[in-house]
């Protein structure tokens, strides 16, 4: 079996989303989501393609570092492009021989893949707003939430600039959370989003005041590129630190898991450079214990491969969903699979061969990104 072809589409979603279509001489095509944003495809079409055309597709890892190894494709939107490539030649591996794709990772520990629902924030940054949001996400039927903290009390702020955080935000802060909680009650788990812009002092003291509501980590509250702030912050909370979403194959991830420096890794399985990286970052970590949580941003493509990935990982910790998504009416149409994608809250593993969806090639076309052709 050789490669022919590999083309490229690219769709107007809540981000640009890119997708990745491999042919075959025999017939048999791979379909991939690379990591969303601007120019990921052209570099597909432009560095990746001459090095795959007429390669065999089911030499995937091999096919992988041969990407990887060329030194113009080491940056972060290749690896995004990268990830696209080696997705849709997974599914076409699994195509071609009739299997599920986690078979081929080894196989699958659990059908169905716990999720937490990305909720953002309320519309308004007041404990009411968060607690009607929360319930929002509950009512949907998920089990676990996520908002995102930073920003939720700007006007308090004493310096737009700075890492720190006044003692009037930490309690404006509290509050949000408390409410959150207080809406939800112990059923349902939360998770808080940093976006990695405190220093370690106000990190510890944001996590310390966070304690008493039991989240099941605290995302990113310092930048990720210092491993050793990261587990100075890790060291001073009983909240599991989790963090990785922009880090890149198990190179980027190497200290951290090594330093133990954090309690979770989220790792994104379209950017970090694909589905087998993914679960070899997970296996790595789980040297230390560590769990393995999947940090995504993608469509219903690329949140079933990393499903696939989910299922064939034994340190698996719970997967995100973009809820705040939905403002993409039509996302959930975007993919066919033999039963819903989502089923009480959770993702269901397709069990047809490869990723085990196809796109929808209708829904698709009518949301082009302008200048783009479908797969042309
Ligand atoms: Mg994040």
């Amino acid at each position: 079996m050789k490669i022919i072809d590999v083309k490229a589409t690219t769709l107007k979603g809540y981000k640009q989303w890119n997708y990745i279509q491999i042919e075959t001489d025999e017939g048999i095509t791979g379909l991939g989501e690379a990591h969303p944003g601007e120019g990921v495809i052209e570099v597909a079409l432009k560095q990746l393609k001459p090095l795959l055309l007429g390669k065999d597709p089911r030499d995937v890892e091999p096919l992988y570092h041969q990407m990887v190894n060329a030194p113009k494709n080491r940056s972060s939107i290749c690896l995004s492009a990268i990830g696209g490539v080696e997705t849709a030649l997974w599914d076409l591996t699994g195509k071609a021989l009739g299997v599920p794709v986690y078979r081929l990772l080894g196989g699958k520990y659990r059908d169905r893949i716990r999720l937490y629902a990305d909720v953002g924030w309320g519309k308004t940054h007041t404990p009411e707003a968060w607690a009607e949001r929360a319930r929002e996400g509950v009512a949907d039927g998920y089990q676990a939430l996520k908002f995102d903290i930073d920003g939720s009390a700007n006007e308090l702020r004493h310096d737009a600039v700075n890492r720190e955080l006044s003692t009037a935000e930490l309690a404006k802060m509290t509050a949000l959370v408390a409410a959150v909680r207080e809406a939800v009650g112990d059923a349902i788990d939360i998770c808080i989003d940093c976006h990695g812009i405190y220093s370690v002092h106000a990190a510890i003291l944001l996590a310390q005041r966070l304690e008493p509501f039991n989240l099941i980590f605290l995302e990113d509250p310092v930048p990720n590129e210092n491993v050793e702030a990261m587990a100075k912050v890790s060291a001073a909370t009983s909240i599991p630190i989790c963090t990785g979403e922009f880090l890149y194959r198990r190179d980027g991830f190497r200290e951290l898991i090594q330093e133990q420096a954090c309690g979770i890794l989220h790792v994104d399985v379209s950017g970090t450079g694909g589905m087998l990286e993914a679960k070899k970052i997970a296996d790595l970590a789980d040297l230390y214990y560590m769990p393995f949580a999947a940090h995504n941003i993608t469509s219903p493509v690329g949140m079933t491969a990393a499903a696939h990935v989910c299922a064939a990982v034994r340190n698996l910790y719970i997967m995100e969903l973009p809820y705040h998504a939905d403002q993409v009416s039509w996302r959930w149409d975007l993919v066919q699979s033999e039963a819903p994608l989502i089923q009480g809250g959770e993702f269901v593993l397709p069990e047809a061969p490869g990723l085990g969806i196809e796109l929808n090639a209708d829904v698709a076309r009518a949301h082009l990104m302008p200048g783009h052709d479908y797969f042309g």
